[in-house]
C-alpha cells in the first residue's frame, strides 16, 4: 500500500514527487508511454525561471527526474489500464502491476491531436507526425507542412527550417493564434511560407506509405489544390490523458479533469495537476506550481486522515 501514487513523469508529476519524497511519503511515479511528457518533445525552453540562457526541455525533466530520485521518490514503467476511485485505497492497474494508494496525484497531461484523417493515421510514422524534435531529421533538404496556427505549429515549423528546405504553415484561418515573438520569428524566417484560410482534405498517398503531398481546401473560396511535399506535422493542439478515469472524477467538456481548492477533484484523496485539469496556461511553470500544490494537498489529507 502507498501513501501518493503519481501517475505522470512530466514537470508536474515530477514537481509532485519532489514535494511528496522531501515530505517522506515514498511517492511512487508511474512513467507512460509518452514519459517525461511534452517537454521531452521541445527543444530549447525560454521562459523556464532560472536558466537565462534556456534550457533543453529533455534536460529540464531529466534534472527534475535525478532531484526525485535523490530524495527517495520511486518509478515504475508502464500506462495505466484500469483505475478504481470509487473506495479508499484506490487501485490502479498496469500491464504486469496492481497498485494500491491511500492517495493518487493525477499529472498524466496531454497528448498530440490529429486531424482525424484516414490517411493521416495510416500515415503516422511514415511522413505524418506530432512531434517536429522527433522526427525532423528525417526531412533533410525537403518540403513539409505544419499544420495549425499556434504556438505549438509555429515552434515546430522554426525548428524543421534546420532541416527543411521548405516548411508550409497550413491554417485555417488568416491570423495565427501564436505568441507575437514566434509570430515574428515565422515572418522573418524565408524559408517558412503560408497556406493561410486552409484545411487539409487528404495526404497522399497511403498506397504507397509514405507522404507525397497534401490535399488543402480554401476555406473562403471552396477551391482545392494539390501541395507536393515529403512529410506532414501536425501542431493542432492536445487533448488531455483521462480516458481511464471517465465517469469517476469530474471532467469539463474537454475531457480537462475539474479542480477546485487548490488540486482537488471531485473525488477525496485524488489531485490533480499539470496540463490533465488545465487547459487555459499549459507551461512548464504553471504545471510545476500545480504539481507543488498537489503534493502539499496530497499530505495535508493525509495528516487529516491520521496518515
Ligand atoms: P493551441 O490550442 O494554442 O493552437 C492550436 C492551433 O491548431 C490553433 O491555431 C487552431 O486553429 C489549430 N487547430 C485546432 N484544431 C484544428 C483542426 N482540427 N484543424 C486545423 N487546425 C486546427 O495549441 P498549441 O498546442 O499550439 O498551444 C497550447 C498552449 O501551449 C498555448 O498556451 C501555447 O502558448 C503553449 N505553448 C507554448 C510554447 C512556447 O512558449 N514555446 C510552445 C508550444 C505551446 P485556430 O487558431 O483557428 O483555433
Amino acid at each position: 500500500m502507498r501513501d501518493v501514487v503519481i501517475i505522470g513523469s512530466g514537470c508536474a508529476g515530477l514537481t509532485a514527487a519532489i514535494y511528496a519524497a522531501r515530505a517522506n511519503l515514498k511517492p511512487l511515479v508511474i512513467r507512460g508511454l509518452e514519459a517525461g511528457g511534452q517537454l521531452t518533445l521541445t527543444t530549447l525552453v525560454e521562459n523556464f525561471p532560472g536558466f537565462p540562457q534556456g534550457v533543453q526541455g529533455p534536460e529540464l525533466i531529466d534534472l527534475m527526474h535525478k532531484q526525485a530520485a535523490a530524495f527517495g521518490a520511486e518509478f515504475t514503467e508502464g500506462d495505466v489500464t484500469r483505475a478504481d476511485l470509487s473506495k479508499r485505497p484506490f487501485t490502479l492497474e498496469l500491464e504486469s502491476e496492481k497498485i494500491e494508494t491511500r492517495t493518487l496525484i493525477i499529472a498524466s497531461g496531454a497528448s498530440a491531436r490529429l486531424l482525424g484523417l484516414d490517411s493521416e493515421r495510416k500515415l503516422l510514422g511514415h511522413g505524418v507526425s506530432t512531434c517536429a524534435t522527433c522526427d525532423g531529421y528525417f526531412f533533410r533538404g525537403k518540403e513539409v507542412a505544419v499544420v495549425g496556427g499556434g504556438d505549438t505549429a509555429a515552434e515546430d515549423a522554426l525548428f524543421l527550417t534546420r532541416y527543411a528546405n521548405q516548411v508550409m504553415v497550413v491554417h485555417r484561418r488568416d491570423q495565427l493564434r501564436a505568441s507575437k515573438i514566434m509570430q515574428d520569428r515565422l515572418f522573418r524566417n524565408s524559408k517558412i511560407r503560408f497556406a493561410w484560410n486552409s484545411t487539409v482534405l487528404q495526404i497522399q498517398d497511403p498506397s504507397r506509405g509514405e507522404v507525397t503531398g497534401v490535399a488543402l481546401r480554401d476555406v473562403k473560396s471552396g477551391e482545392e489544390r494539390f501541395e507536393p511535399l515529403a512529410g506532414v506535422f501536425i501542431g493542432i493542439g492536445h487533448s488531455p490523458n483521462t480516458a481511464v478515469f471517465r465517469g469517476q472524477i469530474d471532467v469539463n467538456e474537454n475531457g480537462y479533469i475539474i479542480t477546485h481548492d487548490g488540486s482537488k477533484t471531485s473525488v477525496k484523496g485524488v489531485f490533480a495537476a499539470g496540463d490533465v485539469q488545465d487547459h487555459l496556461y499549459r507551461q512548464a511553470v504553471t504545471a510545476a506550481g500545480s504539481g507543488c500544490m498537489a503534493a502539499m494537498d496530497a499530505e495535508k489529507f493525509l495528516e487529516a486522515e491520521g496518515g
